[in-house]
């Protein structure tokens, strides 16, 4: 997953991309980029958090009442500078496009563009793919004026072809902003305004938690299949481009999203909520006895919360993140994320002394963060650890665009519930039922009829998802990965030798 904005507005928008990439950093903090226009497209992307991309001078240079933004987290490419988005093509019109999600029939459509279509592409980036698709089906029509119409069967063309997961945004040289959802809208995508004298401005984005501060309001979620475009005269234009089937990614609730975000009509923070309350029959069943409730800070905390509710056990802060080191499993590479992790959480030991505590967090993946934390609290002088996942076990990786290892990296895939127990050295182990889990989402929006589950149990939202698929995603993973940690050891024996 990545993050992504647009405004379209009538004074420079810089002041809005940039702080609501700084609001949406949490879905990405690998690289950061920003395109605006004033009849010139003006571009600054690289390697790193938003506070560290930008500064006064290049924030100057971005001028124009029009931009998109973009914050990348390394998926399915590779985590090189020149992968950093917005991806940027000049015909027609001029194009930029930052795009969340994955396509996973990327190298098919990368063959055609070539081969078929003669679109020379400078990258490994499916999103490149993507921008690529949608520039062609605009230059196939020939449109000296352009109009919406123009735009809409352009996207249909991109729904046609492209398969996975994609919410995309794109600004037009001198036309005006595009934003389009899949036909499954696994990835989310907001539409929000606010009102400038008597005219409107507009903003879109993942998450609508961007929108308040910037003191726009929500108008909506865009639907799955559909396109919007706000022209010149920031005039917006809708369709469903594909009738779609919304079956959104489940985990989007359980870890991804800011708590404050509210995502196809459901609160996140009151999802979390219930996927904790969720929890307590089967510890109730268990019969253990718990002195408190402790959540693995942050994204624990509102399932937490829930479940000491439920269970009428005092909830206790027994750890304090260290706020200035991202979320560790976005840093790519092995060596770099095993070492954060140690400074990530420190414990407060008298929650610990002479306790039995339930110790809650939202997901286990590899297992490594559990184990430390179940190590921690005992060295703080727990007496009993337990452990609670507010989401089922991880089984499968995502084609979606989620950083999800490959399966045999996933503690949840080849393990028993009791071995997970005993390898992350904990008293007891409860995990949520996707039942539950689909249930504490959907409770907020029935008329949500799918989520996308594969991550648990294999049911993918999209049908083209085979084996062979995930497979290939998993080894495309790998070579990421070597290429990350090969290139992360280097820097560190050069940072070694430049300390010597
Ligand atoms: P671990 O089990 O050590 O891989 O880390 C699990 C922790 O990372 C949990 O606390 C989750 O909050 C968080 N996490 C969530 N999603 C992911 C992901 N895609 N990859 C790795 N860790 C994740």
């Amino acid at each position: 997953m990545c993050g992504i904005l647009a405004v379209s507005g009538f004074r420079d928008a810089i002041q809005d991309l940039y702080d609501g990439l700084i609001v949406l950093q949490h879905r990405g903090q690998d690289a950061a980029g920003i395109v605006t226009y004033n009849n010139q497209f003006h571009l600054k992307k690289a390697n790193g958090m938003v506070r560290d991309v930008f500064h006064a001078q290049s924030l100057d240079r971005l001028r124009g009442p029009m931009g998109i933004g973009h914050v990348r987290y390394p998926t399915a490419g590779c985590s090189s500078e020149f992968e950093a988005q917005p991806f940027f093509v000049n015909s027609p019109f001029g194009i930029a496009l930052a795009h969340n999600g994955n396509l996973t029939n990327a190298k098919e459509l990368s063959r055609d563009l070539l081969h078929t279509d003669f679109r020379h592409l400078n990258t490994t980036s499916d999103s490149e793919v993507l921008l690529n698709v949608f520039a062609l089906a605009l230059q196939k029509q020939r449109p000296i004026k352009l109009q919406p119409e123009h735009i809409f069967r352009a996207v249909r063309t991109v729904h046609r072809r492209c398969r996975g997961s994609y919410s995309a945004v794109a600004l037009i040289g001198g036309q005006g902003i595009v934003a389009f959802r899949d036909p499954y809208g696994i990835r989310p995508l907001q539409l929000g305004k606010r009102k400038y004298g008597m005219k409107e401005e507009f903003m879109l984005c993942s998450e609508n938690t961007v929108l308040r501060p910037l003191g726009y309001e929500f108008v909506r979620d865009l639907l799955p299949g559909e396109c919007v475009f706000i022209d010149r005269k920031n005039k917006v234009h809708a369709r469903v481009c594909k009738r779609g089937h919304l079956a959104p990614c489940s985990f989007e609730w359980v870890y991804l999203a800011a708590p404050d975000s509210i995502l196809d009509n459901v609160s996140v923070y009151k999802a979390r909520i219930r996927m904790g309350e969720s929890l307590a029959p089967q510890i109730r069943t268990a019969g253990i006895h718990i002195d408190s409730v402790i959540p693995i800070p942050d994204s624990s905390r509102a399932a937490a919360a829930g479940l000491a509710d439920k269970l009428k056990i005092r909830y206790r802060e027994g750890f304090v993140k260290n706020r200035y080191i991202g979320r560790t499993f976005i840093m790519p590479g092995q060596a770099l994320r095993q070492r954060s992790l140690h400074f990530k959480i420190h414990p407060i030991e008298l929650e610990f002394r002479g306790n039995n505590v339930l110790l809650v967090d939202d997901s286990i993946v590899r297992g490594n963060t559990s184990r430390k934390i179940v190590e921690m609290a005992r060295e703080s002088g727990a007496k009993k650890v337990y452990f609670a996942s507010a989401s089922p076990p991880l089984t499968g990786p995502c084609p979606y665009g989620v950083d999800i290892p490959t399966t045999e990296e996933l503690i949840g895939s080849n393990h028993s519930i009791e071995e997970i127990r005993e390898m992350i050295g904990a008293d007891g182990l409860y995990y949520a039922k996707v039942e539950d889990m689909v249930k504490a989402i959907r409770v907020g929006n029935r008329k949500l009829q799918r989520l996308c589950t594969g991550c648990f149990n294999g049911r993918y939202s999209t049908p083209d998802i085979t084996k062979k698929i995930l497979l290939q995603l998993g080894s495309n993973r790998n070579v990421t990965r070597e290429t990350g940690d090969a290139k992360e050891e280097e820097e560190e024996g050069a940072r070694a030798m430049t300390l010597i």
